[in-house]
């Protein structure tokens, strides 16, 4: 079955039984855990998509496989022109716009484009078979309609030392057996997006890897239920105002997002799913092609979860009786600048597109740079516009338990009335969702990742002066000049 809807995808999440530290105990039904549940909300929206009422709508998320020809869940589809690009893009900012959150596939969407593309050009120098292996891993993938996260980031020790030169080896994940049937892995990923919520994973190397460092440059595929594994939940901010039972003061109580330590305690991995083993040169293409589109996603989803904070701030000037200020006006006007310019650069990314030899379909790296570079600054600045225009009760805003009190909740109805005739109960969930997005814990999503998922900005900005092209800039001026 190609599609799922989103009771089969929480049905079979929960098949899986995976077993998680969440807060310094062992949850074994993590997806019926209140601080969880919401992450696992914003995934099976992904599987509503492509059962949309619209037609037209269902066009965005539905698409035929390139590996089988059947009809496909977008989020597990290889590219196969720019529009595929374009349409992702869109997609994201579908998603972004109506969860609120990060809603985690797009990474091992991302991971399969780019090692679909790299095992096929490994396969051509090396006379290695890693890219039918991945056709095959993908193909299940595609047809059961599965949620795979990709795992890249190591915990790499001392940054001023290559991954061999660590006092503790397993600061980078590694080969530390080899058997005649497959490898044994030991190390550890972070900020894993989504890991609890999927079925599968994607690992590969964090950075470029040298001659030397042929262990540690491996990509393989893992079912999340493999012996060996640990997760441990990450905390996000007001994460345990989840656990209250007081949606008001959540502010996003349906959705949210999930990131996990994943740590390797000697896996197996078995022959049929390595897909890169010490093809140290691969190690670099991979890293970047998979940053590259991951830099994309960042223009649609962060858009989308922009569209929220806009609107958002928008209802709270209106709710405020400040909506026809023409400062407010103006300050609404250049968060839509901002958010749109996101948009923008996530869509001229994917029109300047091109295909690679496996097949599939590659952005414009530089502009999916420079778009995730605007990615690290422009959220902060919307995020500041919003603060400055909700006013400082998102910082003192009582206790939605307090609305039950016979004492308190008169007083608190009654000077939280605003513009007659808006519920001050209203006003106050609009007050805590803008919370949650600015400083609750949505800004990890918004925030946090917009700075450094799919890497910090100094990594776009190394990317950006490496193809910029600026000695053809100058040749230019000197052709102008005639000098
Ligand atoms: Fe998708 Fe955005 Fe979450 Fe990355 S941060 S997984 S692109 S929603
Ligand atoms: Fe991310």
């Amino acid at each position: 079955m190609a599609l799922k809807n989103s009771k089969e995808y929480i049905a079979s999440i929960e098949a899986l039984g995976l077993e998680a530290q969440v807060m310094g105990k062992k949850v074994g039904n993590h997806t019926q855990h209140p601080m969880i549940r919401p992450s696992l909300q914003a995934v099976a929206i992904t599987f509503d998509g492509p059962h949309d009422e619209d037609p037209e709508l269902r066009k965005l998320f539905r698409v035929k496989s390139s590996l089988t020809g059947e009809e496909i869940n977008r989020f597990t589809h290889l590219h196969q022109s720019t529009e595929d690009l374009i349409d992702k893009v869109k997609m994201q900012r579908h998603y972004g716009s109506q969860t609120g959150c990060c809603f985690q596939r797009c990474v091992g969407m991302d991971a399969a484009n780019a090692a679909f593309s790299v095992t096929y050009e490994c396969d051509q120098k090396h006379g290695t078979v890693y890219h039918e292996r991945f056709r095959q891993f993908w193909q299940r993938v595609q047809s059961e309609d599965l949620v795979v996260d990709g795992a890249m980031t190591d915990p790499k020790g001392d940054r001023g030392k290559r991954p061999g030169e660590q006092a503790d080896p397993d600061q980078y994940l590694r080969v530390v057996e080899r058997r005649d049937d497959g490898i044994v892995v030991r190390g550890a990923k972070l900020h894993q997006t989504g890991m609890l919520n999927s079925h599968e994973m994607i690992v590969m190397p964090t950075l470029t890897m040298r001659p030397g460092e042929e262990e540690y440059a491996v990509c393989f595929a893992l079912p999340t239920d493999s012996e060996g594994l640990h997760y441990i939940y990450g905390r996000q901010a007001s994460d345990t105002r989840k656990v209250e039972d007081q949606p008001i003061d959540v502010g996003n109580s349906c959705f949210g997002g999930q990131e996990v330590m994943t740590i390797f305690d000697d896996v197996f991995v078995p022959t049929e799913r390595i897909f890169m083993d010490g093809e140290v040169e691969f190690s670099g293409q991979l890293v970047e092609r998979f940053a590259s589109y991951h830099r994309q996603s960042y223009g649609g989803c962060k858009s989308g979860v922009g569209d929220i904070l806009i609107g958002a701030t928008a209802l709270i000037a209106k709710m405020n009786g400040v909506d026809k200020a023409s400062h407010v006006r103006d300050k609404i006007v250049e968060m839509i600048h901002l958010n749109e310019t996101l948009f923008a650069c996530g869509i001229a990314c994917s029109s300047q597109g091109y295909q690679r030899p496996a097949g599939n379909y590659e952005i414009d790296s530089l502009l999916a740079n420079v778009c995730k570079l605007n990615v690290t600054r422009f959220p902060y600045e919307l995020a500041r516009l919003a603060t400055d225009l909700a006013g400082g009760l998102i910082g003192t805003l009582p206790a939605a338990k307090d609305l039950d009190d016979p004492v308190t909740g008169p007083y608190i109805r009654k000077y939280l009335t605003a513009v007659e005739g808006v519920d001050p109960i209203d006003r106050m969930k609009v007050l805590r969702l803008i919370e949650n997005l600015v400083v609750g814990a949505g800004s990890v999503a918004y925030l946090v990742e917009s700075m450094h998922g799919a890497g910090p900005p100094m990594a776009q900005r190394i990317m950006i002066a490496r193809q910029a092209q600026l000695d053809r800039k100058i040749e230019k001026v000197e052709s102008l000049l005639g000098l």
